[in-house]
């Protein structure tokens, strides 16, 4: 069809951008999305600058609402941000007309969901099929086989989503989220629906497909036990970025989550410049040395209570535009 092999050929054109291997993948720049309703405005996000290197795997955590799904969202060229950029290897997606990033996100970023967002009269070998078929593309039934055989599915082809069990679905939609081989794979707690150990066969999977084509991948999980197959995990608060860890194992991970909640640490009081009439001296029962004068011993204030350790799982996300 005319319509297109004009795709194809705009596509194309697309992703001839020049890069070199210090690219990085995704890069995000004072990103910003807030969200207006009523006389009330929330920033989603709020001024992130992250990048996300070639073929590297970092996982996004953060207590819900946090803003993790704005920035995957936003970063996919899902949403688009209010201000700031994201650039996908070299292009910026934040200029784009609707139709350009349309067929950025058909060719090169691959997307997964919690709730696989497969359509359920298709069998899976169909539903790997439908990224090339919207794209015009030849759909040749070899690749798909091979793609639903590298998630272990080579035997289930005929199947439809019903017929699969949840573990089986996500990895279906894995391929479908492959076939195009984007440059970026994002999943959006692509194991929040699974029970741990067919979360932790799907999350072997991508960390292969990082290590074995170095597929670059970014993934938001509640889950230290999912993040700590990251390379890297970055830390959201109130949509802004709260610190990040590398090669962290499970249970650092799930250590600073406990302290993520917390206020952030007041600077010191700074000394005041007027003198106070000073008390007489009393003496000191704590160890710590301090020039600042006090004016009364006041009782050091309790330390505040610290927040429950367990992340609560987030609603389903309802993406409007599955499948990318
Ligand atoms: P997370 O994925 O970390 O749970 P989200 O990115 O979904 O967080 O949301 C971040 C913040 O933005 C939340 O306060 C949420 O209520 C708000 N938000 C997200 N989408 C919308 C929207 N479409 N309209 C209004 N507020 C929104
Ligand atoms: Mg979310």
């Amino acid at each position: 069809m005319t319509h297109h092999a004009t795709a194809q050929r705009t596509a194309e054109k697309l992703t001839t951008t020049p890069t070199t291997s210090t690219t990085p993948a995704i890069r995000l720049r004072s990103l910003t999305r807030t969200h207006s309703t009523g006389n009330h405005t929330v920033a989603a996000l709020d001024n992130v600058s992250l990048d996300f290197p070639q073929g590297t795997f970092t996982a996004v955590m953060g207590p819900s609402g946090s803003g993790k799904s704005t920035l995957l969202q936003c970063a996919a060229g899902l949403d688009r941000p209010t201000s700031g950029s994201v650039s996908l290897g070299g292009t910026e997606l934040t200029g784009l007309s609707e139709r350009r990033l349309t067929l950025l996100r058909r060719e090169r970023i691959g997307f997964v969901f919690q709730a696989f967002n497969l359509l359920p009269s298709l069998t899976a070998e169909q539903n790997v099929a439908l990224p090339l078929r919207l794209a015009g593309r030849r759909v040749p039934r070899a690749r798909i086989r091979e793609a639903l055989a590298q998630v272990g599915l080579g035997d289930r082809v005929r199947h439809r989503p019903g017929e699969l069990s949840g573990g089986q679905q996500q990895r279906v939609a894995l391929a479908r989220a492959l076939i195009t081989r984007p440059e970026v794979l994002f999943g959006d707690e692509p194991t929040g629906a699974l029970d741990s150990q067919t979360g932790r066969e799907v999350l072997t999977l991508l960390r292969d497909m990082v290590d074995r084509e170095g597929r670059t991948t970014v993934m938001v999980t509640h889950d230290p036990v999912a993040a700590s197959y990251a390379d890297r995990v970055v830390f959201l608060v109130d949509g802004r970025v709260h610190g990040e860890l590398t090669g962290a194992t499970a249970d650092a991970i799930a250590t600073r989550m406990t302290t993520l909640g917390s206020p952030t640490p007041k600077p010191p009081p700074t000394p005041t410049l007027t003198p106070t009439p000073k008390p007489p001296p009393t003496p000191n029962l704590t160890t710590t040395t301090t020039t600042t004068p006090t004016p009364a011993p006041a009782p050091a204030p309790a330390p505040a209570p610290a927040p429950a350790p367990k992340p609560t799982p987030t609603p389903t996300p309802t993406p409007e535009t599955p499948p990318c």
